[in-house]
């Protein structure tokens, strides 16, 4: 970056967010007086309006709540007793999309739920209760996410799905089993403790459980929140900067992504002070319903399709605002990396620039249109591996380092003002669903995407 006016606006908004409290104020509003945040619930619609008139406050030059309709969730109840050996009942949580239903099987205890694990006891799902852990197999070269291995479970004939936690701490882990639709087999989860006290049943004979589920699956509305700077000299090119606001319902989705929803939040409000040094347009988005299915980000696509091209680049920051080492991980746009890693260097901010294509977050909706992204994201306190507190009801505000919030919001708005004067010889043009396709070929995940009934390509 160069240019005086530049230099002075970069440390303007060093200074500004650094000594701001601004994101964390917002995020104790989410949390504390919105809950979850999760679709359907009246936190969310009261999550929207607050953070559109947050960013009416920050000066935007148009803020819109685009609504779109979707197929939403309620929790309702769940049960998990044995029959045999000994009766017995177990702790458990519906996860998103489990439907009503009330069926007995034996258990099926797949471990880490490697492709391999299913094959070997082929012969024993068919109307059975698979159980897998939450830890991606060593065996698999990419994490593997419970999406899928409740797809290869249904697949393989299973009646039931019980989604055990690797960590300890006595807390089920949720998640939904289907993206925007009813599951077509019911689906549960347990604590590592609960897993563990089945596996000892195991010993003593097979284990014949019964799982009952009532939830309401039913057409839901729900509601993106768009700000955006008008470019002063190329209003049509734009960059989206954007997060998730929903959590889980059984948490406060404060760590995923109430975080990165505050640092997209205070990343704009930063940089509509500086209108005057944004020569493209930037839209920040928050998303609704990311969590079960990316609805709100495919909504917002599909409702902007014609413009996409115009789109220059998409900073995802699910998780990004959390304690621990900041990432940035290109979405399959290694030409990217040069630019991201100079501009590192520049900012004099060291920052680990990593390329690997993703389909689990808000970025991918984009990218399957061809948009080069990038998601944002630091390794959350708490348990190391898996999700941390994420998809528990342990993600509450006092696992948030106002700190942490402060530091990606600085790097994201900083990033942004570099991109926005970065004019010419942008390096990544769009790509072809042709070439995405191939991207995602390479990593496995074609395979995967039929599994979890979202393939979006003609063969
Ligand atoms: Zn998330």
């Amino acid at each position: 970056m160069s240019g005086e006016a530049l230099t002075k606006a970069d440390r303007e908004i060093i200074a500004d967010i650094w000594t701001s409290e601004a994101a964390y104020e917002n995020l104790v509003t989410l949390c504390d007086d919105y809950g979850s945040r999760f679709g359907g619930t009246p936190g969310e619609r009261l999550a929207v309006e607050f953070m559109a008139n947050r960013l009416r406050e920050y000066g935007v030059d148009s803020v819109t709540v685009e609504a779109f309709p979707y197929q939403g969730w309620v929790r309702g109840t769940a049960r998990l007793e044995s029959v045999q050996p000994t009766a017995a009942s177990f702790d458990c949580i519906g996860l998103p999309y489990c439907g009503t239903a009330d069926i007995q099987g034996d258990l099926v205890f797949l471990g880490h739920g490697a492709p391999e694990d299913y094959a070997k006891k082929r012969g024993q799902i068919k109307g059975n209760l698979v159980m897998v852990s939450t830890q991606s197999p060593a065996q698999v070269r990419r994490p593997m996410h419970r999406m899928e291995k409740y797809g290869r479970a249904l697949e393989a004939g299973a009646a039931g799905f019980i989604w055990m936690r690797e960590e300890p701490g006595l807390l089920p882990e949720t998640g939904s089993i289907r993206f925007n639709a009813e599951a077509e087999i019911p689906g549960v989860g347990v604590s590592r403790e609960v897993g563990a006290a089945l596996q000892r049943l195991a010993k003593k004979g097979p284990v014949r459980l019964r799982m009952v589920t009532g939830n309401v699956n039913q057409p839901m509305t729900s509601w993106n929140v768009v700000g955006e700077i008008r470019g002063h000299t190329y209003p049509d090119r734009y960059l989206v900067i954007g997060a998730h606001f929903d959590g889980h319902d059984l948490s406060q989705g404060a760590l995923d992504d109430g975080a990165g929803a505050v640092v997209t939040m205070e990343a704009c409000r930063a940089l509509a002070k500086h209108k005057d040094l944004l020569p493209k347009s930037i839209r920040f988005i928050l998303f609704p319903v990311e969590e079960i299915g990316l609805i709100g980000s495919h909504a917002y696509v599909d409702a902007h399709l014609a413009e996409m091209k115009n789109c220059e680049f998409m900073l995802n920051l699910d998780g990004a605002g959390r304690p621990g080492d900041t990432n940035l991980v290109l979405q399959g746009f290694g030409e990217l990396q040069d630019v991201f890693e100079s501009m590192c260097r520049e900012m004099k901010h060291p920052l680990t620039v990593t390329n690997r294509i993703s389909t689990y977050s808000d970025m991918y909706p984009f990218v399957l249109e061809g948009v080069p992204a990038a998601t944002m994201m630091s390794v959350s306190g708490g348990p190391r591996s898996g999700r941390g507190w994420g998809h528990t009801a342990a993600d509450t505000l006092d696992k948030v380092s106002p700190r942490a919030l402060q530091m990606d919001a600085l790097t994201t708005a900083r990033m942004a003002l570099r991109l926005c004067n970065l004019t010419e010889n942008w390096p990544a043009p769009h790509k072809s669903r042709a070439q995405i396709r191939e991207l995602l070929e390479a990593e496995g995940l074609l395979e995967v995407l039929k599994f979890e009934r979202r393939y979006a390509f003609e063969k």
